[in-house]
């Protein structure tokens, strides 16, 4: 039987008790890995373990899979309704409000991020995901085309089947429900695997979807490493797709392994250098603002984070003077303290490749123009930095650092900053500051991004679109974009009269 983790909080900001099953969550039971072996949890406040979680192995995946076929075959997919998926779904969403608490607190202890933005940003958005897609299930519609009089012909849209869902370390609980949402709403089984280092709020989600009273093998979390379990998941047979939110590295061996194995559909939300552009006619103070918030939420962890923020020459002193004193203003700390604005990196391995861009690019020239150092002595605490001075073929310019760490860059006019900001591999966000709407439009048109902001910046909402242009990823999450990734189309063609 696998251990429970047990904490008591007694913070500023929530004190209560949180309990959750350290196994893997397979066919609505919890048990240890095939190998009995763990892995430990570490908080990025201190760098100390402080629990540890049973290990997956590609045999629990094995079993995970089989559970996901039986119920998929017998109690899901097409035999439930979407009213009842639906309600399964509403149930689940109350249960989070209700634990909106302690998944915050344990996002906090985990991850690093501050229980402020786990509460108010993480939690409340994927409620509202679980009820928008909830909202989804029992209007997955097909068409009916017409053809002749003497035939009837048309479309459903069937659940694919057992899908694997890979989610990295940086908003847990929110790509977790980014993946769950259409795939429960259309009717798929799912293995999931999160990240080995954030496991806890899916453990407690498991929970949750247990208490909520869906069906055993419909949901099955099998944590485990990414070269293990992962791999794992993306070659197995009977996974007939897989849904994958991390590095770009990480998505071509998804696909090679998809491609090797049995063709699996893949979609892939991978990384990012956003650029944020500021024209000398934005609102000055709502730019600053803005563009600290594209870098800085979530310490830079954010796949979308705007960390080439390009300023018109006329205005570039002024907004460099300014978004330095706000950068200044944002307090770095313990993420449980209500008056820290950022807490520490993920983890020793995250903290280590930061400072080793912010070393690339003193060497490379870059003039380092705030922060760049270590706070604190213990924990992976980083200040908000800010890099000038840059030239184009230097890595913090062409390379995703995931950190708070940004690069302001200066240009000419409108058709100059567009070469600029599409002068990259990837093509997940981008983001236009300007009181011309003209002008911001038309430039939102010409970058090639999959979402781009207007004088505003890592807004998102569940019922839009969001995913990458180039080696950003494939597919769409959130929205009905999202559906489509977890059905099937199939024509049926009715013959009414026509005789042969
Ligand atoms: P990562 O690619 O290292 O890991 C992501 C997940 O993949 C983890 O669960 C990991 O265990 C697993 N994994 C690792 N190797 C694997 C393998 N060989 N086969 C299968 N799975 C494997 O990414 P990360 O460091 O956890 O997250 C940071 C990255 O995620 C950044 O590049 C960021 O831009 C990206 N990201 C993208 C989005 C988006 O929506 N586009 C959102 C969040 C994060």
């Amino acid at each position: 039987m696998p251990e429970t983790f047990k904490h008591t909080f007694d913070t500023a900001v929530f004190k209560g008790d949180v309990s959750v099953p350290l196994g893997l969550y397979i066919d609505g039971k919890w048990v240890d890995g095939a190998n009995n072996t763990t892995i430990d949890v570490i908080n990025p406040t201190t760098g100390k373990t402080f629990t540890k979680i049973a290990e997956g192995t590609p045999k629990d995946v094995d079993t995970a899979v089989a559970a996901a076929h039986k119920a998929f075959e017998t109690v899901w997919g097409l035999n439930t309704t979407g009213s009842d998926r639906s309600r399964l779904m509403h149930k689940l969403a109350d249960l989070m409000e209700a634990n909106g608490d302690r998944l915050a607190a344990l996002e906090s202890l985990d991850n690093g991020k501050t229980f402020h933005f786990a509460k108010n940003t993480d939690v409340e958005h994927a409620v509202a995901c679980i009820r928008y897609y909830a909202g989804w299930a029992d209007k997955i519609l097909g068409q009916v085309i017409e053809t002749s009089e003497a035939k009837l012909c048309y479309t459903r849209h069937e659940p694919i089947g057992v899908v694997g869902q890979i989610i990295p370390w940086n908003f847990p609980l929110v790509m977790m429900i980014w993946k769950i949402g259409p795939a429960l709403a259309t009717g798929c089984a799912i293995v999931m695997k999160p990240s080995e280092f954030t496991p806890l709020t899916a453990l407690l989600m498991s929970q949750l979807i247990h208490e909520a009273g869906f069906p055993p093998g419909v949901f099955n979390l099998v944590n485990g490493y990414g070269g293990v379990v992962g791999q794992a998941i993306s070659e197995h047979p009977r996974i007939e797709k897989v849904a994958f939110t991390g590095s770009t590295l990480v998505g071509r061996k998804i696909m090679e392994a998809a491609a090797k194995s049995n063709l699996k559909n893949v979609t892939l939300e991978l990384g990012g250098k956003s650029p944020t552009i500021v024209f000398d006619d934005a609102d000055l103070d709502q730019a600053v603002k803005w563009a600290a918030f594209g870098i800085y939420f979530n310490h830079g962890q954010t796949c979308s984070a705007g960390s080439r923020i390009f300023v018109q020459e006329g205005i570039y002193d002024e907004f460099l003077k300014r978004f330095t004193e706000h950068t200044k203003t944002l307090k770095v700390g313990d993420p449980f303290n209500p008056e820290n604005f950022q807490g520490p990196q993920v983890s020793q391995q995250q903290y280590d490749r930061i400072m080793g861009y912010i070393d690339s690019g003193k060497e490379q020239g870059a003039t380092l123009h705030l922060g760049g150092s270590r706070v604190g002595n213990e924990g992976y605490f980083i200040t908000p930095t800010i890099f000038t001075d840059t030239k184009p073929n230097m890595k913090i310019v062409k390379e995703e650092i995931f950190g708070p760490v940004c690069v302001v860059i200066k240009f000419k006019d409108d058709a100059d900053v567009v070469v600029q900001a599409n002068d990259s591999v990837y093509g997940l966000a981008a983001s236009v500051f300007s009181q011309n709407l003209t002008r911001a439009i038309s430039t939102a048109h010409k970058l090639q991004a999959g979402t781009v902001w207007v004088n505003n910046y890592n807004m998102l909402h569940p019922n839009v679109p969001f995913g990458g242009y180039k080696q950003s990823g494939i597919g769409r999450e959130l929205g009905e974009y999202a559906l489509s990734n977890y059905t099937t189309t199939k024509a049926v063609q009715v013959n009414l009269h026509i005789k042969i």
